[in-house]
């Protein structure tokens, strides 16, 4: 039964693309079809009342709101957060700038200061630095914005110490704390700590059911209620409000209580190919720097070239710079996809370097 939901071309295919990639279990379907639903705009819907419930309990804030998309949920957290013409700070590769298609300028209205950082983690002095006072001439900082793991760092974890850090000089300051947790539960699990150990020191967190948790659908805003009232008028606006969203919310469900312990074996995967791949010509990887669901591996032939070979041997990913490639594990990939990207790696490093690329 629901052999649809993995048509057989998948098999063949090896696709490190993305953690968004991965397909409801059958569990999933199953959740779904069995769901009580009710019109969740008007509160109705007891599965998304209860999704939201448990999000709240497992950061640690006093309620979540079920949104769409993460860049729904970190607009609308940047809208309640924030008034029209305040500054956030925000590390200048994060999802939030990066990958929002300027949501922050157009939507919240805010003016977003950039900041460098070692793979995702801002050094606290320098952000500290950055915190603007309002008066007549400069707008003042109401926010900063985390990504913890980070994206474009190659899924690097923020250490709780430094969250730590940034939670003091925030509240020094006045400035609230927004975490982009897309995949904070993937720091968790590398990290072994529950993920409350991260989350209670922001005000509000977005996390990704989407991702390795295998969601088909939807992320989670928790914070405060205050915050939370307000984003849900934020997400009406944004035209979020779904009706019967029980049926995605039972997903949530599943992804919550059975598919966060199982994140180990993505990081334990992605460990394993880089090792076995680092070794190849043409390539190089940093090991150190594979801490969850994500390995970066730098090209000597430019990244696009990389991924077109590949592709023919069977294996899907995305470069992110001119000469780097970034390869993402999830609940798809087991063992044998594993063997089979290993043999496509090797494959295309042995045509490199004897010259038969075209
Ligand atoms: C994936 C991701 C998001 C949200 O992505 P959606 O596709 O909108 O769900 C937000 N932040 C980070 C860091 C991400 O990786």
């Amino acid at each position: 039964m629901y052999s649809a939901a993995f048509p057989p071309s998948s098999r063949y295919v090896v696709d490190l693309r993305s953690d968004t990639v991965t397909r409801p279990t059958p569990e999933m379907y199953e959740a779904m079809q069995n769901a009580p639903v009710g019109d969740d705009v008007l509160g109705d819907d007891p599965t998304v009342t209860e999704l939201e419930e448990l999000a709240a309990k497992m950061t640690g804030k006093e309620a979540a709101l079920f949104v769409p998309s993460g860049t729904m949920g970190n607009q609308i957290a940047l809208a309640s957060h924030c008034d029209r013409g305040d500054a956030i700070i925000v590390e200048e590769e994060a999802h939030i700038v990066y990958y929002e298609v300027g949501g922050p300028a157009m939507l919240a209205g805010v003016v977003t200061f950039t900041l460098p950082s070692n793979r995702g983690a801002m050094d606290p002095g320098n952000v500290e630095k950055h915190f603007l006072k309002r008066n007549l001439h400069t707008p003042g900082t109401s926010l900063l914005c985390l990504e913890n793991t980070h994206n474009r760092g190659g899924g690097s974890i923020i250490p709780i110490e430094t969250m730590r850090e940034y939670r003091l000089i925030a509240e020094q300051h006045d400035v609230k704390i927004h975490l982009d947790g897309a995949r904070v539960f993937n720091a968790a699990v590398a990290l072994g700590v529950p993920v409350i150990d991260i989350t209670e020191h922001v005000d509000s967190v977005n996390f990704c059911l989407s991702k390795g948790l295998r969601s088909p659908v939807g992320s989670l805003l928790c914070g405060s209620h205050d915050l939370i009232d307000k984003g849900r008028i934020w997400r009406k606006r944004f035209g979020g409000g779904m009706r019967q969203a029980g049926i995605l919310a039972a997903c949530g469900l599943v992804s919550l209580t059975k598919m966060v312990d199982r994140l180990a074996e993505d990081h334990a995967r992605a460990k394993d190919l880089a090792k076995r791949i680092s070794v190849l010509p043409g390539l190089s990887i940093d090991l150190d720097t594979v801490e969850t669901n994500m390995v970066l591996v730098n090209t000597d032939a430019p990244a696009g070239d990389w991924q077109a070979w590949l592709a023919e041997a069977g294996v899907l990913c995305f470069p992110v710079a001119a000469h780097r490639l970034r390869l993402v594990f999830h609940g798809d990939i087991d063992d044998d996809c594993v063997d089979r990207a290993e043999k496509a790696f090797q494959e295309v490093a042995d045509r490199c370097q004897h010259g038969i690329t075209n």
